[in-house]
């Protein structure tokens, strides 16, 4: 319904008042094109249009006569460059645009994929070919199409490895009782299910194509949640990109503390962040466009249970944040770190734990030289010594450090974009670490854990 509305908006929007072109080309700093995502806002900063350059950097996008802000990206390693345009009436502007790279995280062993992703193959607004632009156009190294219950995008997926996209075959095995990635399929798996016995299977027929199991937006299902076998999958979504970060009510914060119980309990299950993206066009990013009563109503529609009417009203300057801020192919993501960008090492990776989450933050953390999903053995040693590096193409505000759960730092680094910092950890106060990072609303990142054990 919401879909509907939003895509009759922006046709009447385009195609009835539309009298200017911009067009242009995006360039790296050695004059290559870039494939990147654009945004079309309004001089008061609401997000109008999003869209991407073609396979060689080249765009043009028709518009009302006007003013707009241009905001061109390519995800968190790369500036993000914004100027102001006037159109008048007929008018066609052409720009040339270089987008400097900030940071590369896979020189250093770092790769960002997002692993949960739809195309018209199921119930997604676009073909395979514009989703794998959209996955690179956004800075993503790797992702994985899981339309639900089919993997009839196979064929197409698999090309776009041609324009130095990593594609990893899944499938999203969507059943009455819970939904289920499978990452790095090679054949269909059996969704059909009786009852709570046919999960252990499809864990088992997942296990037996050497793909991954993970369980995706868990507290959307949370009536079934609690049966499921804890050990029977590998990873948990604790991040999805449906649903906004950190608020109580919405689904990610219960799975984040939901996750943290079970690392107290001793499992290590991994977290996993990725977008879910049904539209990257980002159907929520026209919200931002509508007057505040519209939005309201409109996501009261998307999360119809009537506890969700307050907790919409109560957080509406944190959902309009996060409506403008988009939902886009890694939006969030998973950094990995590997040793070579291939299929089977970012599914070693996934499990292994050795990786953060983000939407836009770079975290590097290591305590005693260990980094996320490894263990530093602690015997006979008083303090260890946690350091962080951070880096964003935005200001960021806090830095938290958690253990075993609890908050143990608080860093306040308001306005910064870089931090490195090196603080002291009494491992006798837990068996984990996690860092997170926090900018303006939502912007944020955590860490798999780091274990202490001895
Ligand atoms: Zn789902
Ligand atoms: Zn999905």
């Amino acid at each position: 319904m919401m879909k509907a509305f939003t895509t009759l908006l922006l046709f009447l929007w385009c195609f009835i008042l539309y009298a200017a072109v911009i067009s242009g080309i995006v360039i790296d700093e050695r004059d290559q094109p870039l494939v990147t995502r654009l945004r079309f806002l309004s001089p008061e900063s609401a997000v109008l249009l999003t869209s991407y350059t073609n396979w060689f950097g080249r765009f043009e996008q028709q518009l009302p006569a006007g003013r707009y802000i241009v905001e061109i990206s390519k995800g968190p390693e790369y500036e993000i460059k914004s100027f102001s345009i006037e159109l008048s009436q007929d008018e066609k502007k052409e720009v040339h645009v270089t987008l400097k790279r900030l940071y590369d995280l896979a020189s250093i062993g770092w790769f960002s994929g997002d692993a949960h992703l739809h195309t018209i193959y199921s119930d997604g607004n676009q073909d395979v070919e514009t989703v794998a632009r959209a996955c690179i156009a956004n800075g993503l190294s790797w992702a994985v199409l899981t339309d639900h219950n089919t993997i009839k995008g196979e064929t197409e997926w698999m090309i776009a490895s041609r324009y130095g996209l990593l594609p990893i075959l899944g499938e999203e095995v969507t059943t009455p009782l819970g939904h289920f990635n499978a990452i790095g399929v090679s054949g269909i798996v059996d969704w059909k299910v009786d009852d709570k016995d046919d999960l252990a299977r499809i864990f088992s027929d997942i296990s037996k194509q050497s793909a991954v199991s993970q369980i995706n937006h868990p507290f959307d299902m949370k009536d079934y949640f609690v049966d499921w076998d804890i050990k029977g999958f590998n990873v948990i979504e604790i991040w999805n990109g449906g649903s906004a970060p950190n608020l109580n009510g919405m689904g990610n914060q219960e799975a984040k503390l939901f996750w943290f119980e079970i690392l107290n309990n001793g499992t290590r299950i991994h977290a996993t962040a990725n977008s879910d993206c049904h539209d990257v066009y980002s159907g929520y990013s026209l919200l931002a466009f509508l007057p505040t009563d519209k939005v309201l109503s409109l996501l009261q529609k998307e999360f119809p249970e009537p506890a969700m009417k307050d907790f919409i009203k109560n957080n509406e300057n944190l959902l309009r944040n996060w409506v403008k801020y988009g939902l886009h192919p890694g939006t969030p993501r998973t950094y990995v770190r590997l040793e070579e960008l291939t299929s089977s090492a970012v599914l070693k990776a996934l499990v292994e734990g050795k990786s953060f989450m983000t939407n836009g933050p770079l975290v590097l953390a290591q305590v005693d030289g260990k980094g996320p999903g490894e263990t530093v053995d602690t015997l006979s040693k008083e303090s260890l010594v946690l350091s962080l590096k951070v880096l964003s193409n935005i200001a960021l505000e806090k830095v938290v450090v958690i253990q075993a759960g609890r908050i143990i730092q608080q860093l306040d680094i308001t306005g910064q974009r870089e931090c490195i910092s090196s603080t002291k950890i009494n491992p006798k106060d837990g068996s984990w670490i996690i860092v997170e990072v926090y900018g303006p609303y939502p912007v944020y990142a955590i860490t798999n854990p780091i274990y202490l054990s001895n």
